[in-house]
């Protein structure tokens, strides 16, 4: 048990040598008073904040009083976390009072330890998890100094070793360390939650890691030796729940997804290692660089999971797994395939946070929504959502069909495959093997009484009539097409058979959409547009001048890109008589097209601009997502 009654009256620390095991003088509260050239205590902190301007002097005054019985509730409330052998910085204390700063806002965490930084002269940062090295972590530091001092080891930069800690006063832990690596150390400030978490994370997944190399037989071991010791290990030709350090690894990479947001997570084989790589907002980061002798190991305890044939490694396969996180249900779809180095595996993530959203959520502009809760509004008709894959349809239509759920309607779905299982819809999976595609089920399904039918995509000529003739007689038809734009969904339909004059009778409108990725908003700064990207987006001269955007410098929140987040632009085309006219009279995607701007529909990248003009997204992202050759 760590001593309670010494903080906040801290020692300076010792300055013992920070060794690979943890030693029981290093970093120990003492009950003495820090001294101005010592680690950071409670008076000195308070002292700093009212110079720096950030808090009131009578507040500082009034905090001091109460710390003491404060310090002891937090204190309390860590004991059930495993950080209960950390103690509880000052500058934690001071931030649980949620006081307000000066000027505007509240003093949390980031503005103490900004200002902490500023007064030591040192830099601030955020720790971005994604860009530690966790096996620089593990390797040049102990797990119980690093968690005692707050200290992450972040890597060289120019001759120097950098340190994230909490308290830029440790000069005990920047000469110990220094003297341990033999080169200058700098340290730099960030939040000490984050220091903590990131430390803990690095450390049992690499103990993991490392613990299932000892027991595969270590890093010299032969990919094909390696599959038998797998199996000799437990004792069958399945690896299961006794290969703990296996199934923990597993667990915390895919927890570790989730915390990230990421879509994706790869597992991929290289010559000597096993990469790790996570996509977030639509692109790829390698986070670890694995043993290779754990890879097989990682892949058949996930192949597991999702009851996959493990012996099975050279066709591909695919299933499913449920897990839970943060008391939400999220589904992953695993996929195999066999590459040069061995397995692949991809797990694909369908959180329920970002697929089944309200419509108004999406990021239609409020007379696009209008128009497009008309659209599910009706009894009966056909609603199109074009565009390529990973634009987004799916969660556009899962949010229509849940606007439209109730108990007096029978909202069934057919797709391939389900995406997510929402308890409100009946939905059946495409199942070729067993005959069951599109138009097959799409015929059953009409004998099931149905009134709102969603077909996850249209590209058959059965499935195109039948969804026609399920509109027309009286159904709700929802579905998805590979066309770039909405009038172009019209011709599509028709190529693929069906009667323009049944289409212009049902067609309710066509939707098309693409994801922004949306500007960071910890880092984004405004600027005119360059004439250049003005040009390429086909802006007058005129609209150009003037026209402000803004554009993300690159942060540790965003992970340098500069952006964060994403966000759907859409093109709506309503079919109103006049384009109903056009479609009976056989009408081209262009014309039918023209005639819809000039009634008020905002192509793509004009509701991109519009997004681009109030600072949503960037020049570069609209010129990516609405280059010519995807429109
Ligand atoms: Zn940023």
């Amino acid at each position: 048990m760590r001593p309670r009654s010494a903080w906040p009256r801290r020692a300076a620390a010792t300055t013992t040598m920070p060794g690979p095991e943890p030693r029981p003088d290093v970093g120990r509260r003492g009950a003495g008073q820090a001294t101005g050239a010592g680690r950071l205590d409670l008076d000195r902190l308070l002292d700093l904040l009212v110079e720096a301007g950030l808090l009131e002097h009578a507040l500082a005054v009034d905090l001091r009083m109460k710390a003491a019985l404060k310090l002891r509730s937090l204190e309390r409330a860590r004991e059930r976390t495993p950080l209960a052998d950390v103690a509880v910085s000052p500058a934690e204390l001071v931030a649980s009072f949620r006081l307000p700063a000066r000027g505007q806002g509240t003093i949390s965490e980031q503005r103490i330890q900004q200002a902490l930084a500023d007064a030591a002269g040192c830099r601030y940062i955020t720790v971005d998890p994604l860009r530690v090295d966790a096996n620089l972590v593990v390797d040049t530091i102990s797990q119980a100094y690093a968690r005692k001092n707050a200290a992450l080891p972040l890597g060289h930069v120019d001759g120097r070793f950098v340190i994230a800690i909490d308290d830029p006063y440790a000069n005990d832990v920047r000469e110990a360390m220094s003297a341990r690596l033999g080169i200058p150390v700098e340290l730099v400030v960030a939040v000490r939650g984050d220091i903590l978490r990131t430390l803990e994370e690095a450390f049992r997944f690499r103990a993991n890691v490392k613990a299932a190399v000892a027991e595969l037989g270590g890093p010299g071991t032969d990919f094909g030796n390696l599959e038998q010791l797998v199996r000799l290990g437990t004792g069958g030709d399945s690896l299961d729940g006794d290969d703990s350090h296996v199934v923990q690894a597993v667990d915390f990479l895919l927890r570790y997804a989730l915390d990230q947001a990421a879509s994706d997570l790869h597992v991929e084989p290289k010559r000597v290692a096993s990469r790790v790589r996570l996509r977030i907002d639509g692109v790829l980061h390698n986070v670890h660089e694995l043993p290779k002798v754990v890879h097989n190991a990682l892949i058949s305890r996930i192949k597991t999971l999702a009851r996959l044939d493990i012996a099975e490694k050279r066709r591909p396969q695919d299933g499913r797994i449920k897990i839970a996180h943060r008391e939400v249900e999220v589904e992953l779809r695993i996929s195999t395939m066999p590459t040069a180095f061995g397995e692949k595996v991809v797990v694909r993530f369908f959180d329920p946070g970002v697929l089944l959203q309200d419509l108004d959520a999406l990021g239609l502009f409020s007379d696009e929504l209008q128009l497009v809760r008309g659209f599910v509004r009706r009894p009966n008709g056909l609603l199109l959502v074009t565009g390529p894959t990973g634009s987004g349809k799916t969660t556009t239509l899962y949010s229509a069909l849940r606007a439209v759920a109730s108990p007096t309607v029978n909202v069934a779905t057919i797709e391939d495959p389900i995406e997510m299982v929402v308890e409100e819809f009946n939905q059946t999976a495409v199942n070729l093997k067993l005959g069951l595609g599109f138009d097959v089920l799409l015929r059953t399904l009409l004998r099931q009484d149905p009134d709102v039918i969603m077909v996850g995509e249209i590209r058959d000529a059965e499935t195109a009539r039948n969804a026609v003739q399920a509109a027309l007689t009286g159904h709700l038809v929802l579905s998805t097409l590979h066309t770039n734009d909405a009038p172009s969904s019209i011709a599509r339909m028709i190529d693929l058979g069906a009667e323009p004059f049944l289409l212009a009778t049902t067609m309710l409108g066509a939707v098309a959409q693409r994801l922004l990725r949306k500007v960071c908003l910890s880092c984004r700064e405004q600027g005119p547009i360059a004439p250049d990207v003005a040009v390429a987006l086909g802006m007058e001269p005129r609209e150009a001048e003037g026209f402000q955007v803004f554009v993300g410098r690159g942060c540790a929140v965003c992970r340098g890109t500069g952006l964060k987040g994403r966000i759907g632009v859409f093109e709506v085309m309503a079919l109103d008589e006049r384009l109903r006219k056009l479609v009976l009279s056989g009408a081209d995607a262009v014309e039918i097209g023209r005639t819809a701007q000039r009634h008020g529909m905002r192509t793509l990248r004009e509701a991109a601009i519009k997004k681009l003009a109030l600072g949503l997204t960037s020049p570069a992202e609209v010129l990516r997502v609405t280059a010519e050759g995807a429109l």
